[in-house]
């Protein structure tokens, strides 16, 4: 029978971690009583120890879910009576001031402003002189709601105290014998939930002070008759100035007491008194009523069982996970990843992107020193002359050439080509620190972007100081094959080409915006005019320096067209000029004299820098690939492992996995469905103790 409760007793709280709510719930007992009923005394006389906070302002604020655990005596080398805290990992605690220090801290925790809280505080008291049994202490309830207190105040108490003592929980009315039961506020809390008393019974504490018949009349609850009865107790134990346990002393109390008045309370009287005859009735009524509760508990975790089971077969088809395999997935798939990425970073690709970035420098030289050279017609003209031997070249544009080739080849291209190849390696590793899984964990992805940054950061400098020192030597020369030649001359017609198109947009673009070509034209008139003018007046300035206040500049001309567009007509004039440029340097370029070989390379210079062009691209690219890539690609997924999830504990790792909201869901649904069968398995082998009230329905 013992067995039966306790084990009841262990089912109730794994239900209670299940879920909250009343459909999974097995009976314990709500022990209730106003402030100096005696209910501490009670409670502490139950267990043989002082442990509940005491003190004048002590009023309780959490409710305390204590579990009595029945130990037999038999090992020497355990401690005998010991409490814990099971959510507070403090261990076992056999110092039982110790647990009154912790219920008080626990209980001054909640803000005096909240003044309640709905969330208990658990503790076990295991001992050979407990029985079986599960108690909830909610003092204060009922002395706050009846304190002057705002109302909703009061209500949220109330509504508190309500969930404790609905059904199936059993109340425990502490009522003092010296107090008119009338006025108990236990028993008329206990009668507005339990109307007829059948699942409340009446402790009437403080039975030494009033005569015995008194005591006696009130045991015997004609008055206010509980189908669960009262017991009468005596424990005011105080422990202070004595070696007895409480338990000790209320024994030695009660015996003398009851002893000496055995005409009113002896075996005959068929009276319940005594804290033992209390522990003994609270564990057969609890008992029964949980035997009652079985059939209807067993059918309903059934049903939760079987909705859990179905929806982890529809969701997650029977397939278990782990927070554990879930981290060890993250990391592979992350790494994974990455190595699918590295394809980008192969030689040919990085060699393309660079060249991509030399060549834009490479039109940018020929602008800055060729197209914009009032000369370079003469340079077309030149190279479109079969009889021009190429020692004929001016010696201009031969220094034209060095001067174009030494910009580009100074132009700091160890830096940008590593800053350009690293930029990209960071924009990959933002990618995926913001893509699934990472969004979910903001930290680890943090920390994914921080170590990556570190080794880049580290591996730039050195790298774009290698790339500088090896393109060093075309500083100074750059030899070119014909081979080479032709190669550069293509990709300078390609270059060329790609240029005019874009030059031909950009001039469609205005015209449009403008209004038409007719409208463009009048426009770019308009401006040649203004700039004749504006180049008149300067030279008729310049000779004759006092005629400036004389001489206004023909204010209401300016403004016949807007200044937009204005500055459309002046790009359009540029971007007219250059077309012109690019159409006689594309002639050049396919002309004999070109194709001849790198003897040409003052006439062909956008030829010959692409070819430098090719040649820094192919360096940096070897450079790069050994300093950077080989680098990153060798450290990352070491990174990976020592650094992203490395001294995760048990807990991390869970908190971890729960920060994937898909993982959480799952994780719940499983571990839901692991309890439930658990507790299914301990109910079915309730049948085998006793099958009479443990009948369950088995639908298998
Ligand atoms: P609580 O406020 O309901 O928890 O009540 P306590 O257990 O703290 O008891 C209030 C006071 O009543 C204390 O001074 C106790 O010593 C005293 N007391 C409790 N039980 C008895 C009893 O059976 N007889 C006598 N005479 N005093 C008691």
């Amino acid at each position: 029978l013992m067995h039966l409760t306790r084990k009841l007793i262990e089912i109730r709280s794994m239900l209670i971690s299940i879920d909250q709510s009343d459909a999974l719930k097995l009976p314990s007992i709500v022990v209730i009583g106003s402030q100096s009923s005696g209910k501490s005394s009670v409670l502490e006389a139950i267990v043989g120890h002082e442990f509940l906070p005491k003190g004048n302002n002590m009023v309780t604020r959490r409710p305390i879910e204590l579990t009595l655990i029945h130990t037999p005596r038999s090992n020497p080398n355990e401690p005998e009576e010991y409490g814990e805290f099971p959510h507070l990992g403090l261990g076992k605690i056999t110092d039982f001031t110790k647990i009154q220090k912790t219920l008080t801290d626990l209980n001054l925790a909640v803000p005096a402003s909240e003044c309640v809280s709905n969330d208990p505080i658990e503790l076990r008291i295991y001992s050979p002189r407990v029985p079986d049994l599960s108690l909830i202490d909610l003092p204060g309830y009922i002395q706050i709601a009846s304190m002057d207190q705002p109302e909703s105040l009061k209500e949220k108490i109330a509504s508190l105290c309500d969930r404790y003592i609905r059904e199936p929980n059993i109340i425990l009315a502490v009522c003092a014998a010296d107090v008119d039961l009338a006025n108990s506020p236990a028993l008329r809390t206990s009668r507005k939930v339990d109307p007829l008393g059948l699942r409340t019974i009446g402790v009437i504490t403080k039975m030494d002070l009033v005569p015995p018949e008194t005591g006696a009349t009130i045991l015997a609850g004609n008055r206010y008759p509980l189908h669960l009865g009262y017991v009468g107790v005596v424990c005011k134990a105080s422990t202070k100035n004595s070696k007895e346990s409480t338990g000790a002393i209320v024994q030695r109390q009660e015996n003398e007491f009851f002893g000496a008045h055995r005409d009113h309370f002896g075996s005959t009287s068929s009276l319940m008194v005594g804290t033992n005859t209390l522990r003994k009735r609270l564990m057969e009524v609890l008992e029964s009523s949980m035997a009652s509760s079985l059939h209807g508990i067993t059918n309903a975790v059934q049903l939760e069982l079987e909705e859990a089971q179905y929806q982890f077969k529809v969701q997650y088809n029977d397939r278990r996970i782990s927070a554990e395999s879930y981290v060890a997935e993250t990391i592979d798939a992350l790494k994974g990843r990455f190595k699918d990425f590295t394809t980008q970073f192969r030689k040919p690709h990085v060699r393309a992107k660079l060249k991509e970035m030399l060549d834009e420098k490479v039109m940018d030289v020929l602008e800055q020193l060729y197209w914009t050279d009032k000369r370079v017609g003469e340079l077309s003209t030149i190279a479109a002359d079969p009889k021009v031997k190429p020692d004929d070249v001016e010696p201009y544009w031969k220094y034209k050439l060095e001067a174009a080739s030494s910009l580009l080849t100074k132009s700091g291209v160890g830096r940008d080509s590593t800053l350009l190849v690293a930029d990209g390696l960071r924009t990959l590793i933002d990618s995926i620190a913001a893509g699934e899984p990472f969004n979910h964990h903001p930290q680890a992805a943090e920390r994914l972007i921080e170590f990556s940054h570190a080794i880049l950061r580290d591996r730039i400098g050195v790298t774009s100081d290698q790339v500088e020192n090896c393109i060093k030597p075309y500083k100074y020369e750059v030899e070119v094959e014909p081979r080479e030649w032709e190669l550069g001359r293509t990709g300078a017609l390609e270059l060329y080409e790609k240029e005019v198109v874009q030059c031909e947009e950009k001039l469609k673009e205005i015209r449009k915006r403008v209004g038409g070509s007719r409208r463009l034209n009048g426009l770019i008139g308009y401006v040649k005019e203004l700039e004749t003018k504006e180049r008149d007046r300067k030279q008729r300035l310049l000779a004759n320096p006092d005629a400036e206040g004389e001489e206004p500049i023909a204010a209401e001309d300016d403004y016949r067209y807007p200044p937009a567009q204005i500055l459309d007509a002046r790009h359009a004039t540029m971007y007219g000029n250059r077309l012109n440029v690019l159409k006689l340097r594309l002639a050049a370029l396919k002309s004999k004299r070109c194709k001849v070989g790198p003897e040409s390379d003052a006439l062909c210079p956008e030829a010959f820098l692409t070819v430098v062009a090719d040649k820094l691209a192919y360096t940096a690219t070897m450079f790069i690939n050994i300093e950077l890539l080989d680098q990153f690609f060798y450290q990352f997924p070491r990174e990976i492992d020592s650094r992203l999830l490395y001294d995760l504990d048990r807990r991390e790792i869970v908190e971890f996995a729960r920060e994937n909201p898909i993982v959480r869901r799952h994780l719940d649904l499983q571990e839901r469905k692991d309890k439930l069968e658990e507790v299914m398995k301990q109910l079915n082998s309730l049948a085998t103790l006793r099958p009479e009230v443990a009948q369950t329905p088995r639908r298998q």
